[in-house]
């Protein structure tokens, strides 16, 4: 079964992942908790890449693209196979979104190569952590040190955030939608819902 974790930077998908790995865990799976761009030494060098260095948005998109491609041969799909959960935070909806929405990449082209990169893997399941974008900037601006994506103006953020509700719309049943606005333990008390739901079908 495979998980995927989305939203805004500051949307506040951190603060549930430690949780949603042990809530998987007490209903009896096995959990690989993974991260994009990342997950396996080659693709965390072109995570430190990505949010390091300035590029064209074409090289940016086919580096996502590339650090998937390991992350899916060599931790996902073995993981999927040997019957566990896996769960990453962010997956090709961010590319729809970030590279996208936010830098007007051309769907189409990220399309093709989802096709050609995943060829039929999808996440079972995308838990998109959605926030008004006032409350994400605060949150973010509060934080840690910003990556070279975090250090993007406003419009950028409200078009990532768009283009994440586009995706809801195109395919509303893989999609769940948490509010984080609300009260953390409501939000653990949903998540532990949906999940218990989900996987004891
Ligand atoms: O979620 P996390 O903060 O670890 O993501 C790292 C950064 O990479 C974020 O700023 C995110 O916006 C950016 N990113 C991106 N395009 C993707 C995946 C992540 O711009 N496809």
């Amino acid at each position: 079964f495979f998980i995927t974790l989305e939203g805004v930077d500051g949307a506040g998908k951190s603060s549930h992942i430690g949780h949603l790995r042990d809530l998987c865990e007490s209903l009896g799976h096995d959990v690989v908790m993974t991260r994009e761009p990342g997950g396996t030494p080659v693709s965390e060098v072109l995570r430190t890449m990505l949010l390091t260095e300035s590029m064209h948005m074409e090289t940016e998109t086919l580096l996502m693209f590339a650090a998937r491609q390991e992350h899916i041969l060599s931790v996902i799909r073995p993981a999927l196979r040997a019957g566990k959960v896996v769960i990453s935070d962010r997956f090709t909806d961010a590319t729809y979104a970030y590279q996208g929405g936010g830098r007007h990449f051309p769907a189409a082209r990220i399309r093709v190569l989802e096709d050609w990169v995943q060829q039929q893997l999808q996440p079972d399941l995308t838990l998109l952590f959605d926030v008004p974008l006032e409350v994400a900037r605060e949150r973010l601006l509060k934080s840690r040190e910003q990556d070279r994506f975090e250090r993007e103006d406003s419009e950028f953020f409200e078009r990532v955030r768009n283009a994440y509700h586009a995706r809801v719309n195109a395919e509303p049943s893989r999609f769940y939608v948490v509010d984080s606005s609300r009260p953390k333990a409501d939000i653990t008390q949903q998540l532990q819902d949906k999940l218990t739901a989900v996987l004891a079908q």
